[in-house]
């Protein structure tokens, strides 16, 4: 259907044609590379040691020679030539800002940003927000960390749009529902777990958030529940909202992929950043459609380029045109971490399977915890913990819950039924694996 030009950030970029798209991209590439090896040492090396030059890259294909990076190497070449690495490809005068990431698995990695490349970055936030609906009539509550986390600054990207926008951060729970309803905001950007506990904590005031509080887009990210269509719809229903999900990486964009207002997958930043999807043991590409690991190449962040960046999650993906009218690739979510991925018995376990399971059964609150240990005859032993909502008999439950578990996901657990209430809720990223079998060696 056509869709008026109005309806679109960028009308003539964000319809163009796949062809377009790869073209645009072939052209960005081939700068960005070659901007990497004449600014950036470590590529500078790497390259030469490989025997490629950016002036051989001739399609797209030619990407796959370069050697992928991981996250240990960004540490490792920042600890090299502090503070910011050999990675970076700019003058540090260039630099006016950097966000780092948590550092829960080592000293934290700085992501530096040129002033370009800020206003680069905030011009993608607009156009996300835009294609998930967000106009200057809203009132856009900012609910993310500001303190060093790159999904601080994306709360620009929302003022750019024209949005009166509330910079709020990590406040108490209370303190934001009450500058929710003292400003009657209209749309926010939280974690899925987030949005949830802060709808439970409204009804627990008294207060019904569908009917009694005007928030009607709720943005998440951070956890695979955004994309999780029964996760979505609970927290839907509970806000009388539309929930967009969105994806971002520290070392990229706060954002780097977002829904629109069709819901169905996330359109990417392609015009800045490439993907491949690779089978994370062979390094080959998937199918579309097939689940494999996301390898992310920047296209215009020239103070540190990323070139075949490992994410280490696992994500599938499509090219057919949206509803909308947009034709940029679309992630199906994020299915996982490669780390959070549970092997059980040989068998591949996502929680966020397991979390669709539980959550698409009304005999269940939805809350859940998965515990991993190693038994008798070191055989793996999956122990699934769900709360019921309903007063069912709890044999009947478990044993219906573990035949599902067993048609869907391939494997039997022990299936433990609680009471509503037991399990904690989660006021951020929510910790839902205990995976007892690492120490057993030691
Ligand atoms: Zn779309």
């Amino acid at each position: 259907m056509p869709k008026s030009e109005q309806q679109y950030w960028d009308y003539k970029l964000e319809t163009q044609t796949r062809a377009d798209w790869d073209s645009l991209k072939l052209q960005l590439l081939i700068s960005h590379l070659k901007h990497a090896y004449e600014g950036s040492p470590y590529y500078r090396k790497i390259f030469d040691a490989a025997h490629l030059h950016p002036d051989k890259v001739k399609s797209l294909n030619d990407l796959k020679h370069f050697p992928t990076i991981q996250k240990s190497i960004l540490r490792e070449r920042q600890e090299a030539a502090v503070p910011f690495g050999d990675i970076v490809a700019v003058p540090e005068e260039e630099i006016v800002y950097i966000s780092t990431s948590s550092g829960s698995t080592g000293i934290p990695t700085a992501s530096p940003f040129t002033a370009k490349d800020f206003d680069d970055w905030i011009d993608y936030e607009a156009r996300q927000f835009f294609s998930s609906g967000l106009r200057s009539h809203d009132r856009y509550c900012h609910a993310l960390n500001f303190s060093l986390f790159v999904g601080g600054p994306c709360v620009l990207g929302a003022q750019k749009v024209g949005a009166l926008s509330i910079h709020a951060g990590t406040v108490p729970s209370e303190r934001l529902l009450s500058l929710i309803r003292q400003f009657r905001v209209t749309a926010i950007w939280t974690t899925p777990s987030y949005a949830w506990y802060l709808g439970e904590t409204a009804k627990k005031e008294g207060i019904n958030p569908a009917r009694d509080l005007s928030l009607r887009k709720i943005f998440v990210a951070g956890e695979p529940g955004g994309s999780i269509p029964e996760t979505r719809a609970t927290i839907e229903n509970l806000w009388g909202a539309d929930v967009y999900d969105y994806y971002g990486l520290s070392d990229i964009f706060g954002s780097c992929a977002g829904m629109c207002q069709e819901k169905n997958g996330l359109h990417w930043a392609e015009d800045h950043i490439l993907t491949e999807v690779l089978d994370p043991k062979t390094g080959e590409p998937v199918q579309e459609g097939e689940r494999g690991e996301l390898v992310l190449t920047t296209l215009k962040k020239t103070a540190r380029p990323l070139i075949r960046f490992r994410t280490g999650d696992i994500v599938s993906y499509t090219t057919e045109p949206c509803q909308c009218g947009r034709t940029s690739l679309r992630l199906h979510g994020v299915h996982g971490r490669l780390d959070d991925m549970l092997i059980i018995k040989g068998v591949n376990v996502f929680p966020s399977d397991v979390e669709s399971i539980i959550r698409k059964d009304s005999d269940f609150t939805g809350e859940y915890s998965l515990i991993v240990n190693r038994g008798v005859n070191h055989l793996d032993e999956l122990t699934v913990q769900a709360e019921r909502s309903t007063n069912k008999d709890t044999a009947l439950l478990a044993a219906k819950l573990n035949k599902t578990l067993k048609s869907v996901v391939g494997v039997s657990a022990k299936i433990e039924i609680l009471e509503s209430g037991m399990l904690p809720r989660a006021t951020h990223k929510a910790k839902r694996v205990i995976d007892n079998r690492k120490n057993i060696w030691n």
